[in-house]
C-alpha cells in the first residue's frame, strides 16, 4: 500500500492551548477515513492542518512523500469541501465548477468540457445553468463535491459536509460520496461528529479526545475491540453500558456494583478483587425467561415499532430488543449475554483488559 498522507510528530498550539497532541497518521493511497471525536476534539484542526488552512506548530504533513508542512494551501493540490458549500452566489454552477481551472488558466472549450463530465458524474447535467441560490440543499452539496472533483486533487478533505442536510438526504448523499469516491479512485479524509455516518463510509476511523488520537482502525474493529472505555462508549448507537464491579474468587466472573450484586461471566479470566468496569452494548443483551444472570426493572419502553429500547429507572442499563416482546414500564426482566461479548475495562486506567 502506498502512503497517500503522512502526519509525524504534529502539534497545534493555539497560544497557550495545546489542540493537537502528537498525532501520528498515515492515510493510504485509495482511503476514506474519517475522523470522529466530540466536539472540541481538534479533528477540523487536524484536517485544517492537512489542508494548510492552519500553521502547525511542530512536526511534519506530507502528501505523496513530499513535505508540504509549510507549503500554502493552493499549492498542496488537495480539495477542501465543507459544509456551508462556499459557492459563489453570483456564478452559475458550470462558473462555480469550473472556477479553480480558469485560475489554472486552462482553456475554455476545455473548461466546458470538464464542467460536463464532473456534473453528470455527480448528477448535476440538467442544472449548469443555475445558479446557486436556485438550488436544493442536496444540490449545493453536489456543486461543492464536483468543484473539488475538477481540480482532480491529490486528497479530498471534507469538514462535515452533510450537517446541513435533513435526515433522508444525508443518508442518500453518503452513499453518493462514498460511491464517488471509489469510482475516481480519491483518497478522501472525512471529519464527522457523527459515528453512524463515520463507520458506514469509511475504511478506517480515527477516533479523537483533547487532541489525541485514541485509537484508529477498520470499523468493525473499534466495534468488537475498542482500546478503552472512551472509545468504546463513542462508537455504537445506542452507546454501550457501563457498570463496575469486582472480580470473584473464580476469576471468571464480575459481581457487579449495580443490579442487585448480581455476577457476570467473562470470557478470560481476571485477577480475584481486581476492580472493572464491565462494557455490555444494549444489542447485545437478550431477553430471557429462565437462566438469566441479570435482572432489571425497566423504568422507560420505548418502541419505534421493530426495535424496543427499554431502560432502568437510574438510566444505567439500555437495552434493545424486538418490536414486539410486550415488556411494559414496572416489569422485571431477565437479561443475559454472551461472555465473549462482554467488554472489560480496569476500573481506574480505563484501557481494555
Ligand atoms: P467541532 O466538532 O465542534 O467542530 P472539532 O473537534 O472539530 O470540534 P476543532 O475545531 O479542531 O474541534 O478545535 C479544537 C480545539 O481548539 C477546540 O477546543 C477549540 O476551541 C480550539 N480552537 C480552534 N480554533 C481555535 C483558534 N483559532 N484559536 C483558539 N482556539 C481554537
Amino acid at each position: 500500500m502506498t502512503t497517500q498522507i503522512a502526519i509525524r510528530s504534529l502539534e497545534k498550539y493555539y497560544g497557550a492551548f495545546h489542540a493537537l497532541k502528537n498525532i501520528e497518521l498515515e492515510i493510504e493511497k485509495g482511503s476514506f477515513v474519517a475522523l470522529v471525536g466530540p466536539s472540541g476534539c481538534g479533528k477540523s484542526t487536524l484536517l485544517r492542518s492537512m489542508a494548510g488552512l492552519e500553521t502547525i506548530s511542530s512536526g511534519e504533513i506530507r502528501i505523496e512523500d513530499e513535505d508540504v508542512s509549510d507549503m500554502p494551501p493552493r499549492k498542496r493540490d488537495v480539495a477542501m469541501v465543507f459544509q456551508s458549500y462556499a459557492l459563489y452566489p453570483h456564478m452559475t454552477v458550470e462558473q462555480n465548477l469550473t472556477y479553480s481551472l480558469r485560475w489554472k488558466k486552462v482553456a475554455k472549450a476545455e473548461r466546458h468540457k470538464r464542467a460536463q463530465e464532473v456534473a453528470a458524474s455527480t448528477g448535476l447535467g440538467e442544472l449548469l445553468h443555475r445558479y446557486p441560490r436556485e438550488l436544493s440543499g442536496g444540490q449545493r452539496q453536489r456543486v461543492a463535491m464536483g468543484r473539488a472533483i475538477i481540480r482532480n486533487p491529490r486528497a479530498f478533505l471534507f469538514d462535515e459536509p452533510l450537517s446541513n442536510l435533513d435526515a433522508a438526504l444525508r443518508v442518500q448523499m453518503r452513499k453518493e460520496i462514498r460511491a464517488l469516491h471509489n469510482r475516481l479512485g480519491a483518497t478522501s479524509v472525512y471529519v464527522t461528529h457523527d459515528q453512524i455516518e463515520a463507520m458506514t463510509m469509511a475504511d478506517y476511523v480515527v477516533v479523537m479526545r483533547k487532541g489525541v488520537i485514541e485509537q484508529r482502525g477498520r470499523p468493525l474493529e473499534l466495534y468488537e475491540q475498542p482500546v478503552n472505555r472512551f472509545v468504546a462508549g463513542f462508537i455504537g448507537s445506542p452507546a454501550m453500558n457501563f457498570v463496575d464491579g469486582t472480580v470473584c474468587e473464580d476469576g471468571k466472573s464480575v459481581s457487579l456494583d449495580a443490579l442487585n450484586g448480581e455476577r457476570l461471566a467473562v470470557s478470560h479470566t481476571l485477577a480475584p478483587n481486581r476492580r472493572v468496569t464491565l462494557g455490555l452494548r444494549p444489542e447485545h443483551l437478550q431477553l430471557a425467561k429462565n437462566d438469566a444472570a441479570l435482572h432489571m426493572k425497566v423504568g422507560l419502553a420505548e418502541s419505534t415499532g421493530s426495535v424496543t429500547y427499554l431502560s432502568s429507572p437510574d438510566d444505567l442499563i439500555t437495552v434493545v430488543s424486538g418490536g414486539r416482546e410486550g415488556v411494559r414500564e414496572g416489569d422485571v426482566i431477565g437479561l443475559t449475554i454472551d461472555p465473549e461479548l462482554v467488554h472489560v475495562f480496569d476500573a481506574e486506567t480505563e484501557q481494555r483488559i
